[in-house]
């Protein structure tokens, strides 16, 4: 849906998406600064409609969850404290912890995670995740490269992996092949280091692939670090400047179209 932005109590001609972010976190690091109440606020301003969050630890997703239930998508991070972003993948004690984390029954996702190829090995815990997300339901958030993905993927084919960062700076012929081979493949945008050149136009090859596969991009701001909170307006509004340069339906499945498709509103 078109909105108008008014801004300074005018109402100026831009148009805007309702965004539906792909990946934030509210991580322990910001809850004095930032409360809860001001993140919502932050959302909002922003034309944030909806958001997947995930956080460390899951108590910050928890806190927005309970504030606004209809606008937060609470994913679980493998990470009950910063430290585990290291271990987790070999960590049995973090099946347990995920099992007694999905009982609560608000998570609809796992990840965001951070892991490598060669933390899949015979020691792995992630056949065992891949297993419960297959029976949960969830989508994943991966921070990882594209081995990775394609491994996660063939463990559970049924399970929708949205990469995040769509890996960073891959080509977009590599993103193209992916999910061409793969309909549960999906990609985030945030960090994104080759979507615009430096007029903040999209380049061609990714304005020519997300227009061919509208369905499996999402816009994301990532609040990985403190600092990004105060990005926020700053992020969504480049996300805004190249959204419009895409062909209008295209648009907004990205900005919100498959996020609402992957996590239809639930009753409350
Ligand atoms: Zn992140």
């Amino acid at each position: 849906m078109l909105v108008f932005l008014v801004l300074h109590g005018l109402c100026i001609n831009l148009q805007a998406f309702e965004l539906h972010d792909a990946h934030l976190h509210y991580n322990q690091n910001v809850w004095k600064r930032l409360p809860p109440e001001q993140a919502i606020h932050f959302l909002v301003e922003n034309n944030i409609q909806r958001a997947i969050f995930s956080s460390t630890p899951e108590k910050g997703t928890e806190m927005l969850y309970a504030l606004a239930p209809e606008r937060i998508i609470p994913f679980i991070r493998p990470y009950r404290a910063y430290k585990d972003v290291l271990t987790w993948h070999h960590d049995p004690e973090i099946i347990e912890y995920i099992r007694a984390q999905a009982a609560k029954g608000i998570y609809r996702g796992f990840g965001e995670f951070h892991m490598w190829i060669e933390h899949l090995d015979g020691k792995s815990i992630l056949p065992e995740l891949m297993q419960i997300a297959a029976e949960q339901n969830w989508v994943l958030s991966a921070h990882t490269d594209i081995e990775t993905i394609e491994a996660l993927i063939k463990m559970q084919p049924t399970v929708k992996v949205i990469w995040a960062h769509c890996g960073f700076s891959y080509e977009a012929h590599e993103i193209q092949a992916l999910i061409e081979k793969y309909p549960t493949a999906y990609c985030d945008m945030s960090l994104y280091e080759k979507l615009t050149d430096e007029d903040d136009n999209l380049t061609p090859a990714w304005k020519v692939l997300m227009e061919r596969h509208p369905d499996r991009f999402m816009v994301a701001i990532d609040t990985y670090k403190e600092a990004r909170w105060g990005e926020v307006a700053e992020h969504a509004q480049f996300i805004q400047e190249w959204l419009i340069q895409l062909e209008p339906a295209a648009a907004e499945m990205i900005a919100n179209g498959n996020v609402s498709r992957l996590f239809p509103l639930q009753k409350h």
